[in-house]
């Protein structure tokens, strides 16, 4: 139990902002300060049964409520297994369109986050639903083989990208294997954006991604933002926004710690590195 406690604590206090919104809130607003945003996302994920659901999707509208008046001007990702895709297509896009909606009330930008390979579908036709509200974004990860091809789709349907690595353990029949190959089509998806898309996030900690997007931006002058998780990198992410990136903060609370910290853990890919990302000073005052 102790053991278990500490291990939260540690966790609590590096990557995930606290229990409760008003934590959230309240990491967005020391990012505020160092002109770095905010994306807030209530843990948890996979709920299949409806009571759960209701209640993820009530979290979500209280956030929001609490964002638009807070003025920290944070947007809000959410999972569509939070929301109703174990449960039913009709009960996700109600529910979706609700947050949409609510949302969109008070200038809030609602991204959805990708999950496993299995739920890539679903969740790119639950985008492709509201894209016209144009308050709304989607995770892209260049590590499935698919990816490129989802990504001319949205942009050919004027979608707000934010392309990331990918986080889940894939088979090789549909995902790349090694990292090298991870990034090689990052850099691929990263060259088509700047070719095609008039806006989009990057969302890594790799400097080296970043250092090529900028070689690309002073060619093709796009609206780029830069995006990283919450603990990982904080001081690159101040250093970043010092010198002019537009930069966003991943911001998780809640108490359903458990796997996100744990592909946090896996990702890092050696303990050396988790070891620094945890001991070195991640918060910004
Ligand atoms: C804003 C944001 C949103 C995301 N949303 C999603 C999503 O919806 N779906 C999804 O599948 N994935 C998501 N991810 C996670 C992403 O897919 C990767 O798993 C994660 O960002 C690590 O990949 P990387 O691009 O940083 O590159 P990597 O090559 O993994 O890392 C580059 C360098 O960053 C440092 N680093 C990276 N991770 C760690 C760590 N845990 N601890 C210490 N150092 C580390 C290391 O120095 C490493 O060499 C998101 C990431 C970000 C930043």
């Amino acid at each position: 139990m102790k053991f278990n406690y500490l291990i939260e604590r540690i966790f609590a206090s590096r990557w995930i902002a606290g229990p409760l919104y008003s934590d959230a809130i309240n990491v967005s607003f020391k990012l505020k300060k160092r002109h770095i945003l905010s994306m807030i996302n209530f843990l948890g994920e996979n709920y299949s049964n409806k009571s759960d659901i209701k209640s993820n999707v009530d979290e979500y509208l209280k956030l929001i409520k609490k964002i638009g008046k807070s003025n920290t001007n944070s947007s809000i990702s959410i999972k569509p297994t939070q929301i109703g895709l174990l449960y039913s297509k009709s009960e996700l896009y109600k529910n979706y369109s609700k947050i949409v909606e609510s949302a969109k009330k008070y200038g809030i930008m609602v991204w959805l986050d990708m999950e496993e390979h299995q739920y890539v579908k679903q969740t790119i036709d639950l985008y492709l639903l509201k894209i016209s509200s144009k308050n709304t974004g989607i995770c892209i990860q260049s590590y499935l083989k698919r990816s490129m091809n989802d990504v001319k789709n949205i942009v050919k349907n004027n979608g707000y990208i934010r392309l990331v690595k990918g986080a889940y353990k894939e088979s090789k029949n549909i995902a790349f294997d090694s990292r090298e190959k991870v990034t090689e089509n990052y850099a691929n998806i990263m060259l088509y954006l700047f070719k095609n898309s008039k806006h989009f996030l990057l969302a890594t900690h790799d400097l080296n991604m970043i250092e090529l997007s900028e070689s690309l931006n002073k060619k093709y002058k796009r609206d780029v933002m830069y995006a990283m998780l919450n603990g990982i990198r904080n001081r690159e992410a101040v250093k970043l926004a010092d010198s002019g990136h537009k930069m966003i903060i991943y911001v998780p609370y809640g108490t359903q710690w458990f796997k996100y910290s744990y592909r946090r853990l896996r990702e890092a890919s050696n303990l050396k590195l988790v070891l620094r990302s945890l001991l070195s000073r991640q918060n910004i005052n």
